[in-house]
Protein backbone atom coordinates (compact mmCIF):
# COMPACT_ATOMS: atom_id res chain seq x y z
CA UNK A 1 0.00 0.00 0.00
CA UNK A 2 1.47 3.76 -0.98
CA UNK A 3 2.08 5.45 2.69
CA UNK A 4 2.01 8.87 0.04
CA UNK A 5 -1.93 8.43 -0.64
CA UNK A 6 -3.44 11.14 1.46
CA UNK A 7 -6.69 11.24 -0.03
CA UNK A 8 -8.39 8.24 1.29
CA UNK A 9 -12.06 10.97 1.62
CA UNK A 10 -12.26 9.97 -1.87
CA UNK A 11 -11.04 5.99 -2.11
CA UNK A 12 -9.46 3.97 0.37
CA UNK A 13 -7.24 1.20 -1.17
CA UNK A 14 -8.82 -2.12 -0.97
CA UNK A 15 -7.78 -4.41 2.27
CA UNK A 16 -5.71 -7.36 1.43
CA UNK A 17 -7.82 -9.80 3.35
CA UNK A 18 -10.92 -7.92 1.46
CA UNK A 19 -9.40 -9.19 -1.59
CA UNK A 20 -8.60 -12.96 -0.36
CA UNK A 21 -12.50 -13.24 0.61
CA UNK A 22 -13.64 -11.67 -2.16
CA UNK A 23 -11.80 -14.13 -5.11
CA UNK A 24 -13.55 -17.20 -5.06
CA UNK A 25 -16.67 -15.46 -5.47
CA UNK A 26 -14.76 -14.06 -9.29
CA UNK A 27 -13.88 -17.32 -10.07
CA UNK A 28 -15.31 -20.82 -9.05
CA UNK A 29 -18.22 -19.37 -6.93
CA UNK A 30 -19.93 -17.45 -9.69
CA UNK A 31 -23.28 -18.46 -8.99
CA UNK A 32 -25.78 -15.78 -8.91
CA UNK A 33 -27.47 -15.61 -5.38
CA UNK A 34 -31.10 -16.21 -6.43
CA UNK A 35 -30.21 -19.53 -7.77
CA UNK A 36 -31.60 -22.39 -5.94
CA UNK A 37 -28.98 -24.96 -6.71
CA UNK A 38 -25.76 -25.31 -4.53
CA UNK A 39 -23.72 -22.74 -6.30
CA UNK A 40 -26.80 -20.10 -5.63
CA UNK A 41 -27.25 -21.39 -2.41
CA UNK A 42 -23.32 -20.27 -1.55
CA UNK A 43 -23.59 -16.84 -3.04
CA UNK A 44 -26.59 -16.47 -0.98
CA UNK A 45 -24.87 -17.68 2.56
CA UNK A 46 -21.96 -15.37 1.78
CA UNK A 47 -24.48 -12.44 0.81
CA UNK A 48 -26.17 -13.20 4.23
CA UNK A 49 -23.00 -13.25 6.52
CA UNK A 50 -21.58 -9.60 4.66
CA UNK A 51 -25.55 -8.35 5.62
CA UNK A 52 -24.72 -9.06 8.98
CA UNK A 53 -21.60 -7.78 9.22
CA UNK A 54 -22.48 -4.51 7.47
CA UNK A 55 -25.21 -4.44 10.14
CA UNK A 56 -22.82 -5.13 12.83
CA UNK A 57 -20.66 -2.12 12.12
CA UNK A 58 -22.86 0.41 11.78
CA UNK A 59 -25.23 -1.42 14.72
CA UNK A 60 -28.34 -2.02 13.05
CA UNK A 61 -30.66 -4.10 15.35
CA UNK A 62 -31.49 -6.64 12.62
CA UNK A 63 -29.61 -7.38 9.41
CA UNK A 64 -32.26 -7.01 7.24
CA UNK A 65 -32.30 -3.35 8.01
CA UNK A 66 -29.34 -3.27 5.23
CA UNK A 67 -30.46 -3.81 1.72
CA UNK A 68 -27.35 -3.52 -0.46
CA UNK A 69 -26.44 -1.05 -3.35
CA UNK A 70 -24.48 0.26 -5.51
CA UNK A 71 -22.93 2.95 -3.33
CA UNK A 72 -23.78 5.72 -1.73
CA UNK A 73 -24.85 7.76 -4.52
CA UNK A 74 -27.36 5.38 -5.39
CA UNK A 75 -28.52 5.12 -1.81
CA UNK A 76 -28.70 9.16 -1.28
CA UNK A 77 -30.88 9.20 -4.95
CA UNK A 78 -33.36 6.21 -3.67
CA UNK A 79 -34.43 7.93 -0.30
CA UNK A 80 -34.45 11.08 -1.41
CA UNK A 81 -36.38 10.32 -4.50
CA UNK A 82 -38.95 8.61 -2.35
CA UNK A 83 -40.35 11.46 -0.18
CA UNK A 84 -42.40 14.35 -1.35
CA UNK A 85 -41.48 17.40 0.21
CA UNK A 86 -37.56 17.06 1.70
CA UNK A 87 -35.11 19.45 2.99
CA UNK A 88 -31.62 19.02 2.63
CA UNK A 89 -28.26 20.73 4.49
CA UNK A 90 -26.38 23.07 2.66
CA UNK A 91 -23.24 20.70 3.27
CA UNK A 92 -24.42 17.95 1.56
CA UNK A 93 -22.31 15.77 -0.78
CA UNK A 94 -23.48 16.56 -4.95
CA UNK A 95 -25.34 13.01 -4.34
CA UNK A 96 -27.69 14.78 -2.30
CA UNK A 97 -27.26 18.39 -2.85
CA UNK A 98 -27.94 17.47 -7.24
CA UNK A 99 -30.78 15.26 -6.41
CA UNK A 100 -32.34 17.24 -3.83
CA UNK A 101 -32.12 20.21 -6.20
CA UNK A 102 -33.90 17.70 -8.96
CA UNK A 103 -36.79 17.23 -6.27
CA UNK A 104 -37.03 20.47 -5.97
CA UNK A 105 -35.84 20.18 -2.17
CA UNK A 106 -35.15 23.32 0.41
CA UNK A 107 -31.82 23.74 1.45
CA UNK A 108 -31.36 24.69 4.51
CA UNK A 109 -29.99 27.67 6.20
CA UNK A 110 -27.01 27.85 8.44
CA UNK A 111 -24.84 30.19 10.62
CA UNK A 112 -21.91 28.99 11.09
CA UNK A 113 -22.05 25.26 11.19
CA UNK A 114 -25.37 25.27 12.78
CA UNK A 115 -28.74 24.48 10.62
CA UNK A 116 -31.42 26.56 10.15
CA UNK A 117 -34.76 24.48 11.38
CA UNK A 118 -37.03 24.12 7.54
CA UNK A 119 -39.52 26.91 6.70
CA UNK A 120 -42.15 24.20 6.77
CA UNK A 121 -42.34 20.43 7.57
CA UNK A 122 -40.88 18.97 5.13
CA UNK A 123 -41.88 14.51 4.95
CA UNK A 124 -38.15 13.74 5.08
CA UNK A 125 -35.14 16.00 6.42
CA UNK A 126 -31.05 15.04 4.87
CA UNK A 127 -28.06 16.14 6.28
CA UNK A 128 -24.92 14.19 6.33
CA UNK A 129 -22.66 13.24 9.27
CA UNK A 130 -19.66 14.12 8.39
CA UNK A 131 -18.71 16.34 5.61
CA UNK A 132 -16.33 14.88 3.24
CA UNK A 133 -14.67 18.07 1.96
CA UNK A 134 -13.62 19.31 5.57
CA UNK A 135 -14.57 16.87 7.76
CA UNK A 136 -16.86 18.74 10.06
CA UNK A 137 -19.28 16.61 12.35
CA UNK A 138 -23.21 18.04 11.84
CA UNK A 139 -25.24 17.71 14.47
CA UNK A 140 -27.96 15.15 12.81
CA UNK A 141 -29.86 14.48 16.16
CA UNK A 142 -30.83 18.21 16.46
CA UNK A 143 -32.58 17.80 13.09
CA UNK A 144 -34.97 15.01 14.18
CA UNK A 145 -37.86 17.46 15.47
CA UNK A 146 -38.18 18.75 11.80
CA UNK A 147 -39.52 15.80 10.07
CA UNK A 148 -40.85 12.42 10.44
CA UNK A 149 -37.90 10.93 8.77
CA UNK A 150 -34.89 11.60 8.95
CA UNK A 151 -31.98 10.41 6.41
CA UNK A 152 -28.00 10.81 6.83
CA UNK A 153 -25.54 10.34 4.50
CA UNK A 154 -23.20 7.96 6.40
CA UNK A 155 -20.43 7.77 3.90
CA UNK A 156 -17.24 9.72 5.77
CA UNK A 157 -18.35 8.73 9.30
CA UNK A 158 -18.52 4.49 8.54
CA UNK A 159 -15.91 2.76 10.46
CA UNK A 160 -14.37 6.30 11.29
CA UNK A 161 -16.21 7.97 13.71
CA UNK A 162 -18.68 6.94 16.04
CA UNK A 163 -22.76 7.89 15.11
CA UNK A 164 -25.64 7.04 16.97
CA UNK A 165 -28.24 5.08 14.36
CA UNK A 166 -31.17 5.69 16.57
CA UNK A 167 -31.31 9.39 15.56
CA UNK A 168 -31.99 8.38 11.76
CA UNK A 169 -34.25 6.53 9.74
CA UNK A 170 -32.59 6.32 6.91
CA UNK A 171 -28.38 5.82 6.46
CA UNK A 172 -26.17 5.71 3.19
CA UNK A 173 -22.37 4.11 2.95
CA UNK A 174 -19.92 2.85 0.47
CA UNK A 175 -17.14 0.51 1.10
CA UNK A 176 -14.86 1.66 -0.79
CA UNK A 177 -14.38 4.84 1.74
CA UNK A 178 -13.37 1.79 4.20
CA UNK A 179 -11.16 -0.48 2.38
CA UNK A 180 -13.63 -2.42 0.27
CA UNK A 181 -14.32 -2.28 -3.42
CA UNK A 182 -15.43 0.35 -5.47
CA UNK A 183 -19.02 0.28 -6.74
CA UNK A 184 -21.14 -1.29 -3.82
CA UNK A 185 -22.75 -0.12 -0.76
CA UNK A 186 -26.05 -0.03 1.09
CA UNK A 187 -28.77 1.52 2.39
CA UNK A 188 -29.53 1.28 6.27
CA UNK A 189 -33.34 1.52 6.63
CA UNK A 190 -34.89 1.68 10.32
CA UNK A 191 -37.15 -1.46 10.35
CA UNK A 192 -36.80 -3.09 7.15
CA UNK A 193 -36.32 -1.02 3.81
CA UNK A 194 -40.07 -0.23 2.34
CA UNK A 195 -39.71 2.71 0.04
CA UNK A 196 -40.52 1.49 -3.50
CA UNK A 197 -37.51 0.13 -5.92
CA UNK A 198 -35.46 2.79 -7.81
CA UNK A 199 -35.45 0.54 -11.15
CA UNK A 200 -37.98 -1.95 -12.23
CA UNK A 201 -36.78 -5.47 -12.16
CA UNK A 202 -36.86 -8.65 -10.21
CA UNK A 203 -37.79 -8.98 -6.73
CA UNK A 204 -33.86 -8.96 -5.10
CA UNK A 205 -33.37 -7.71 -1.73
CA UNK A 206 -36.85 -8.87 -0.60
CA UNK A 207 -38.42 -7.02 -3.17
CA UNK A 208 -36.46 -3.41 -2.08
CA UNK A 209 -33.55 -3.35 -4.97
CA UNK A 210 -34.19 -5.09 -8.61
CA UNK A 211 -30.65 -6.34 -9.96
CA UNK A 212 -28.71 -9.50 -9.66
CA UNK A 213 -26.27 -9.10 -6.70
CA UNK A 214 -23.21 -8.33 -6.96
CA UNK A 215 -21.73 -11.16 -4.87
CA UNK A 216 -17.84 -10.46 -5.60
CA UNK A 217 -18.59 -6.82 -4.45
CA UNK A 218 -20.80 -7.35 -1.35
CA UNK A 219 -18.69 -10.28 0.28
CA UNK A 220 -16.15 -7.81 0.20
CA UNK A 221 -17.75 -5.11 1.62
CA UNK A 222 -18.71 -7.81 4.38
CA UNK A 223 -15.25 -8.19 5.49
CA UNK A 224 -14.43 -4.68 5.17
CA UNK A 225 -16.89 -4.38 7.68
CA UNK A 226 -15.69 -6.93 9.80
CA UNK A 227 -12.10 -5.28 9.79
CA UNK A 228 -13.00 -1.98 10.11
CA UNK A 229 -15.67 -2.73 13.03
CA UNK A 230 -12.47 -4.62 14.66
CA UNK A 231 -10.06 -1.67 13.81
CA UNK A 232 -12.25 1.40 14.23
CA UNK A 233 -10.53 3.00 17.33
CA UNK A 234 -7.06 1.98 16.17
CA UNK A 235 -7.84 3.76 12.86
CA UNK A 236 -9.06 6.73 14.78
CA UNK A 237 -6.05 7.15 17.12
CA UNK A 238 -3.82 6.59 14.27
CA UNK A 239 -5.81 9.49 12.23
CA UNK A 240 -5.66 11.85 14.74
CA UNK A 241 -1.82 11.65 15.59
CA UNK A 242 -1.19 12.14 11.71
CA UNK A 243 -3.17 15.26 11.62
CA UNK A 244 -1.22 16.46 14.47
CA UNK A 245 1.68 15.98 12.64
CA UNK A 246 1.10 17.88 9.49
CA UNK A 247 -0.03 20.30 11.80
CA UNK A 248 2.50 20.48 13.09
CA UNK A 249 5.33 20.77 10.26
CA UNK A 250 3.17 23.87 9.14
CA UNK A 251 3.93 25.77 12.42
CA UNK A 252 6.34 27.86 10.19
CA UNK A 253 3.99 28.81 7.37
CA UNK A 254 2.65 31.85 7.16
CA UNK A 255 -1.09 32.71 6.04
CA UNK A 256 -2.85 29.76 6.12
CA UNK A 257 -6.07 28.29 7.86
CA UNK A 258 -7.31 25.21 8.88
CA UNK A 259 -10.86 24.93 7.57
CA UNK A 260 -12.93 22.94 10.15
CA UNK A 261 -15.50 22.96 12.50
CA UNK A 262 -16.39 22.48 16.52
CA UNK A 263 -16.57 18.53 16.20
CA UNK A 264 -14.15 17.04 13.39
CA UNK A 265 -13.47 14.04 12.21
CA UNK A 266 -9.61 13.16 12.41
CA UNK A 267 -9.76 12.20 8.79
CA UNK A 268 -10.06 15.33 7.17
CA UNK A 269 -7.90 17.71 7.35
CA UNK A 270 -9.42 20.95 5.26
CA UNK A 271 -6.79 23.59 4.92
CA UNK A 272 -6.14 26.79 2.92
CA UNK A 273 -3.19 28.93 1.88
CA UNK A 274 -3.97 32.81 1.03
CA UNK A 275 -3.06 33.73 -2.53
CA UNK A 276 -2.56 30.09 -3.92
CA UNK A 277 -5.15 27.58 -6.20
CA UNK A 278 -5.75 24.50 -4.22
CA UNK A 279 -5.25 22.72 -7.40
CA UNK A 280 -1.88 23.88 -7.84
CA UNK A 281 -0.86 22.34 -4.89
CA UNK A 282 -2.48 19.20 -6.00
CA UNK A 283 -0.03 18.87 -8.79
CA UNK A 284 2.95 20.55 -7.05
CA UNK A 285 2.27 17.69 -4.28
CA UNK A 286 1.83 15.09 -7.02
CA UNK A 287 4.99 16.06 -9.01
CA UNK A 288 6.76 14.97 -5.42
CA UNK A 289 4.81 11.77 -4.94
CA UNK A 290 2.24 12.85 -2.86
CA UNK A 291 -2.01 12.14 -3.53
CA UNK A 292 -4.13 15.00 -2.04
CA UNK A 293 -7.41 16.78 -3.61
CA UNK A 294 -8.13 20.43 -3.96
CA UNK A 295 -11.58 20.58 -1.53
CA UNK A 296 -13.38 22.11 -4.55
CA UNK A 297 -12.89 18.61 -6.37
CA UNK A 298 -16.34 17.43 -5.75
CA UNK A 299 -18.32 20.50 -5.28
CA UNK A 300 -17.49 23.93 -6.71
CA UNK A 301 -19.26 27.45 -6.94
CA UNK A 302 -19.44 29.17 -10.26
CA UNK A 303 -16.03 30.93 -9.31
CA UNK A 304 -14.47 27.53 -8.40
CA UNK A 305 -14.73 28.16 -4.73
CA UNK A 306 -15.73 25.35 -2.83
CA UNK A 307 -19.68 25.71 -1.72
CA UNK A 308 -19.15 24.21 1.32
CA UNK A 309 -16.71 26.26 2.42
CA UNK A 310 -18.46 28.90 1.39
CA UNK A 311 -21.19 28.30 3.40
CA UNK A 312 -19.63 28.07 6.22
CA UNK A 313 -18.54 31.47 5.80
CA UNK A 314 -14.88 31.16 4.98
CA UNK A 315 -14.12 34.03 2.51
CA UNK A 316 -13.37 33.38 -1.43
CA UNK A 317 -9.96 34.38 -1.29
CA UNK A 318 -9.20 31.97 1.34
CA UNK A 319 -11.45 28.90 0.36
CA UNK A 320 -10.05 28.84 -3.55
CA UNK A 321 -6.85 28.05 -1.87
CA UNK A 322 -8.29 24.93 0.05
CA UNK A 323 -6.31 21.82 -0.01
CA UNK A 324 -7.98 17.99 1.41
CA UNK A 325 -5.85 15.80 3.11
CA UNK A 326 -7.17 12.76 4.30
CA UNK A 327 -5.26 10.40 6.44
CA UNK A 328 -5.84 6.24 6.55
CA UNK A 329 -4.07 2.89 7.55
CA UNK A 330 -1.25 3.36 4.84
CA UNK A 331 0.06 6.56 6.05
CA UNK A 332 2.72 6.39 8.74
CA UNK A 333 3.44 9.14 10.96
CA UNK A 334 7.22 9.34 8.43
CA UNK A 335 4.97 9.70 5.41
CA UNK A 336 2.88 12.82 7.36
CA UNK A 337 5.73 14.81 8.54
CA UNK A 338 7.24 14.49 5.17
CA UNK A 339 3.83 15.46 3.34
CA UNK A 340 4.17 18.35 5.84
CA UNK A 341 7.62 19.29 4.70
CA UNK A 342 6.54 19.05 0.50
CA UNK A 343 3.38 21.02 1.49
CA UNK A 344 5.67 23.51 3.11
CA UNK A 345 8.03 23.73 -0.01
CA UNK A 346 5.17 23.74 -2.37
CA UNK A 347 3.71 26.76 -0.63
CA UNK A 348 6.70 28.57 -0.68
CA UNK A 349 7.64 27.82 -4.18
CA UNK A 350 4.45 28.60 -5.66
CA UNK A 351 3.99 32.07 -3.65
CA UNK A 352 7.79 32.76 -4.90
CA UNK A 353 6.46 32.53 -8.47
CA UNK A 354 3.51 34.91 -8.18
N1 LIG B 1 -21.47 10.94 0.00
C1 LIG B 1 -20.28 11.33 0.45
C2 LIG B 1 -20.21 12.14 1.70
C3 LIG B 1 -19.12 10.97 -0.22
O1 LIG B 1 -17.94 11.38 0.23
C4 LIG B 1 -19.24 10.20 -1.40
C5 LIG B 1 -18.01 9.81 -2.19
N2 LIG B 1 -17.21 10.89 -2.58
C6 LIG B 1 -20.52 9.82 -1.83
C7 LIG B 1 -21.61 10.20 -1.09
C8 LIG B 1 -20.73 9.01 -3.07
O2 LIG B 1 -20.20 7.73 -2.93
P1 LIG B 1 -20.15 6.76 -4.18
O3 LIG B 1 -19.46 7.52 -5.26
O4 LIG B 1 -19.35 5.60 -3.70
O5 LIG B 1 -21.53 6.40 -4.55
Amino acid sequence: MNENYFDNAASTPVDPIVVQEMLPFLTEAHGNAHSIHSAGMRAMQAVELARERVAALIGAEDPDEVVFTSGATESNNWVLRSYGKIAISPFEHPSVAVTGCCVGAEVLRNQGEAIMPPTSSPDLVSVMWVNNEMGGILDVPACRTWARNVHSDLTQAVGKVPFDLKSICFGSLSAHKFYGPKGVGALYAHGGCNLDPLLAGGGQEHGARAGTLNVPGIVGMGAAAAIARDRQEQDFAHASELRAIVLDELSSVSDWRENRCSKQSPFVLNLSFLGLVGEALVVELDCVGYAVSAASACKSSSHGTSGVLTALGVPADWAKGALRISFGRANTKESARALGAALRESVSSLRAMR
